[in-house]
């Protein structure tokens, strides 16, 4: 099997690869609690395993290494519960930002920010469009479980799409981790998302509130129907989600420029 993991091969390996104008995908995730049943590493884990698989499925038609994963994400709201350990957004965006640029040292042009856990959407997003502008590189961002989309509903039982701690997320950990999952009473977890709103008020705004505003045991969703047989088919479309993404060259095409010399009898400055 090709080797895939950043980590494992040599320097002359990875410098290969960036000659071969490889993808990178630089995974990013959290540890904080996912209730009572699973371990604290479930996003690192989960988002590491994902990225394993796509870069796996991906490369026969693009080349593509897994970057370790940035496991020290934006898990504020999850500190009530213990077992969390978060940074600052400032942090965040320096530490994401330093290795995006010792990857575009090397020569890697196209990276993919892979993320799973949904606390670092926004701030991976302003990420992107405050180092893009002057960044030889193309940088894409996904989260996998927004990437699979309704591919995931397809699969779970209970619920419409990945929660935390959930039917989703329980499954694949029985596949990842089976010995740190207690499985003994999984029903009697359940908690249904029909309380009051998490991070929103009104038809489309956004008001924040800690976990503990929404959950009282750390889990929102019915992990109550997970099972391994599940998890093994969220990981594998999930990864294939991923690497339909990295194996799409209009994903890494650079931007188009549609002003034309000049408008309105003047011309544009082409470095702007
Ligand atoms: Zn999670």
């Amino acid at each position: 099997m090709t080797e895939v993991d950043w980590t494992r091969l040599k320097a002359q390996e990875l410098r290969v690869l960036a000659e071969q104008e490889a993808v990178v995908i630089l995974p990013v995730a959290s540890i904080e609690q996912h209730g009572p049943h699973l371990p604290v590493m479930t996003d690192t884990r989960l988002g590491h395993e994902v990225a394993l698989r796509a870069a796996r499925l991906a490369f026969a038609r693009q080349p593509t290494v897994v970057a370790p994963v940035v496991w020290s994400g934006l898990s504020e709201h999850h500190m009530p519960f213990g077992g969390t350990l978060t940074v600052s957004h400032a942090t965040f965006r320096a530490l994401v930002a330093d290795l995006i640029t010792a990857l575009v040292r090397q020569g890697f042009r196209k990276i993919l920010i892979s993320n799973s856990h949904g606390g670092n959407i926004i701030a991976m997003q302003q990420i992107l469009d405050e180092l893009s502008p002057d960044c030889p590189a193309t940088l894409v961002a996904t989260t996998y479980v927004s990437e699979a989309g309704a591919r995931y509903g397809e699969i779970l039982e209970d619920q419409p799409s990945v929660m935390h701690a959930c039917e989703a997320e329980t499954s694949m950990m029985m596949v990842c981790e089976p010995d740190l999952v207690d499985s003994s009473d999984l029903a009697a977890l359940n908690t249904p998302m029909d309380g009051p709103k998490f991070l929103g008020a009104g038809e489309a705004s956004y008001r924040w509130r800690p976990f503990a505003h929404v959950t009282a045991n750390g889990v929102a969703g019915l992990p109550g129907k997970s099972t391994a047989e599940k998890g093994e088919r969220l990981l594998q479309v999930g990864a294939e989600a991923v690497a339909d993404l990295i194996a799409d060259p209009e994903t890494w095409v650079a931007p188009q420029d549609m002003r034309g010399d000049r408008l309105a009898g003047v011309a544009f400055r082409k470095d702007v």
